[in-house]
């Protein structure tokens, strides 16, 4: 969860330029009018920046946060504060890098919070055929790109080879006893690596936080994982902005309104290192399958669902996947997933799931189920 980027807030300018997509000429007698128009205008705004898990934040509450600033700013701490608890691989006092410093085969105590963080991410880890795998530590380890520090250099064949028979989901064991849970390493050398859910997580939770203050309009970016509900300052749909993968900046490829979804962007283009010996770039992203950073032309993977968590384990599944497969997978599940690859001439080339189209076109879409939960009533 570091240096994620790869979903940018759009600024008051991109918005204005794409107002017009996707509003279709419906008749406005027998259809109500497109329309992007979700809350009322509000000149009340609480708004906070700032940095966590290497990475930045931003959160918009129109209507303004109860509290203010401030109370908005604890609250964010806090949810922060959790989740790097439960997580980092790189604060040795986080429960998740206290168990990969434990070289033992023995049982090892875990929180509740922390056993249900594995075992969804495990299940997502299933439903891509592992190709998202939060056993991948040692090697993200040997890549250089945990805590253990940078490298410069590639690892031999050998030292890959080695690294990869202690990864994988059969490597470590999750038990519960009561209200006690357990995990327990396969081979003492195994290390859990949760990173790539970490924005997600954090984002679900300032969310659920928000949600249970009654907010009614909120826009939470923890780097590229975003939860929003209800609308912007000016009433509207939110809209978020795919990154353009080739540019330096924070530049828009793609203008998405995610309509109340959770959304999450992986990417290989933010965080490599250049091999000088071999000329060629390393992804931080690694394949479980051949033991090395991913080395195909698809340069981000986005990924709609109710939970940001589950966005962004299956984004970075899929990136590693790649494109094609991708949008296969999205198409087989009736999932939202759009991909970015690199074509002959250099040229960035999307492609998405069937299921994505709707969040494409920026008007009020009533048939998307929303992250909130159903509404309790008769019929
Ligand atoms: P992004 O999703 O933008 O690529 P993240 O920071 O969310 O970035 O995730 C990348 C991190 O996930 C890596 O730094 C590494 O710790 C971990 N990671 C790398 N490859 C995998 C993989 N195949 N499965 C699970 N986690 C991985
Ligand atoms: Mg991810």
């Amino acid at each position: 969860m570091k240096y994620k980027k790869g979903l940018t807030l759009l600024s008051a300018g991109v918005m204005a330029a794409v107002l017009s997509l996707g509003v279709t000429g419906c008749n406005e007698k027998t259809q109500p009018q497109a329309t992007d128009i979700v809350a009322e205008k509000t000149t009340q705004v609480t708004k906070l920046e700032g940095k966590t898990f290497g990475t930045f934040y931003y959160i918009t509450v129109p209507g303004g946060y109860p509290g203010g600033k401030e109370t908005l700013q604890k609250d964010a701490e806090f949810v922060f504060k959790k989740v790097s608890d439960a997580i980092s691989t790189f604060d040795k006092n986080a429960e998740i890098a206290r168990f990969n410093d434990f070289k033992s085969t023995e049982d090892f105590v875990i929180s509740g919070y922390l056993a249900n963080i594995i075992e969804e991410v495990s299940r997502q880890s299933l439903r891509v055929d592992q190709a998202m795998d939060p056993t991948v530590g040692p090697l993200v380890n040997l890549w250089g790109f945990g805590p253990s520090g940078d490298i410069k250099k590639s690892p031999t064949d050998e030292l890959i080879a080695q690294t990869k028979s202690y990864v994988g989901l059969d490597k470590f064991e999750l038990r519960r006893a009561g209200n006690t849970a357990y995990l327990r390493k396969a081979d003492p050398r195994v290390a859990l690596d949760l990173s790539t859910i970490g924005e997600g997580l954090a984002a679900d939770e300032l969310a659920a936080l928000m949600d249970e203050k009654n907010i009614p309009s909120y826009m939470i970016a923890v780097a590229g994982a975003i939860r929003s509900k209800g609308g912007n300052a000016d009433g509207k749909l939110w809209r978020v902005g795919v990154e353009d993968p080739l540019s330096q900046g924070a530049k828009v490829f793609q203008v998405v309104c995610p309509q109340g979804m959770a959304i999450s962007t992986a990417g290989s283009y933010r965080n490599f290192f250049l091999d000088e010996d071999t000329n060629k770039f390393y992804s931080h992203v690694i394949d479980t399958k051949t033991g090395r950073p991913i080395d195909h032309r698809t340069v981000s993977v986005t990924v709609i669902d109710k939970s940001a968590m589950v966005t962004d384990a299956l984004d970075t599944g899929l990136l590693v996947l790649g494109a094609q497969e991708a949008v296969q997978w999205g198409n087989k599940n009736s999932t939202p997933v759009y991909a970015i690859e690199i074509d002959d001439e250099g040229k960035q080339v999307a492609t998405y799931s069937r299921a994505f189209e709707p969040y494409l076109k920026c008007v009020v879409n009533q048939n998307i189920a929303t992250a909130a939960p159903p509404a309790q009533g008769s019929n």
